[in-house]
């Protein structure tokens, strides 16, 4: 017989904290997934992942505003905590929660300027930190008081938002844990990155962000016949992104494993591709590593 759980739901933080605190105390093992919400596959391979590796998978769905730096981003941003709930259900998820910005920072009661922002350390620094001041401080400061509330066996975190999982790495080393796994992007099948804001994009916008993962592709086929110049690399990437309707912010590599505000010199060893560009008035990231097939 097919036993399916009732997923618990809560929307206050503190219950969720305590559910938490009560299986920990039974042994069980939690992996934690935090999300914005408007939920897609992409997200939901992330449970799937916390889910086998754990007794049970925990999601938070917040949209932070602390880490918007534009008031109309965080109002246009999609919200359907309805339909999230179904999909997490369906995955097997445990318990699904969120929670008011007064619920999660209590001192604040509410106030976004008295909220005491983290400082996100050096992986901040350069293109997102950048581009999205206060960006990485928020990120930072939600995820420090997820892990607190649910002291998580794991957390899952997807490369899709690469600087974001080293600011997370850099935090969790910090805060002495919990250990982080970093999931591949999950793409539809013509390559375009899942992303909840693709909800926002018309179809012409549609075919038109497809630039981006294009870029990636050339600059990997580029890698793969021995180009190790960061130049040439980030040439290569800024010319394909280009010839499209999309409006460039960046189109750099980095070392994966070592990051750095600026762009490293020299012949590299390994290299992560990252782009963003606004289609219309979407703001899209995307990034692929170079030198191993990740997908
Ligand atoms: P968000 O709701 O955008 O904050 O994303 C929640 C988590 O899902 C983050 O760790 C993201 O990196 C991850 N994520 C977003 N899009 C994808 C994707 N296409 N594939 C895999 N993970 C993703």
């Amino acid at each position: 017989m097919l036993v399916t759980q009732v997923m618990k739901e809560f929307a206050d933080p503190n219950r969720a904290a305590y559910w938490c605190y009560k299986w920990r105390e039974r042994g069980a093992r939690i992996g934690f997934v935090p999300t914005m919400g408007a939920l897609h596959d992409g997200h939901l391979a992330l449970v799937r992942r916390a889910r086998a590796e754990n007794d049970y998978a925990v999601v938070s769905i917040f949209v932070n505003p602390l880490q918007f730096g534009d008031a109309r981003d965080y109002d246009l941003y999609p919200r359907d905590f309805e339909a999230d709930a179904v999909l997490l259900s369906m995955e097997g998820a445990a318990l699904a929660f969120t929670g008011t910005l007064a619920q999660f920072f209590p001192d604040s009661g509410g106030n976004l300027a008295k909220v005491a922002l983290r400082d996100p350390g050096s992986a901040a620094e350069g293109l997102e930190g950048e581009l999205r001041p206060g960006h990485f401080e928020g990120v930072a400061t939600i995820v420090a008081r997820l892990f607190e509330l649910v002291r998580p066996t794991r957390a899952y975190f997807g490369e899709k938002d690469f600087q974001q999982t080293r600011v997370v790495l850099e935090l969790a080393k910090e805060l002495g844990g919990p250990p982080i796994t970093v999931c591949p992007t999950l793409r539809d099948a013509d390559g375009l990155a899942l992303s909840s804001r693709n909800a926002r994009l018309s179809v012409e916008q549609r075919r038109e962000a497809l630039a981006l993962s294009r870029a990636l592709y050339a600059a990997r086929a580029a890698w793969q016949r021995g180009e190790r110049d960061p130049a040439a690399l980030c040439a290569v990437l800024a010319r394909v992104a280009g010839d499209s309707a999309l409006r460039l912010e960046y189109a750099e590599v980095r070392d994966p494993e070592v990051w750095t505000a600026e762009r490293p010199r020299g012949p590299l060893a390994r290299a992560q591709a990252l782009l963003a560009a606004f289609c219309g008035d979407v703001r899209l990231i995307d990034t692929l590593r170079l030198d191993a097939p990740s997908e």
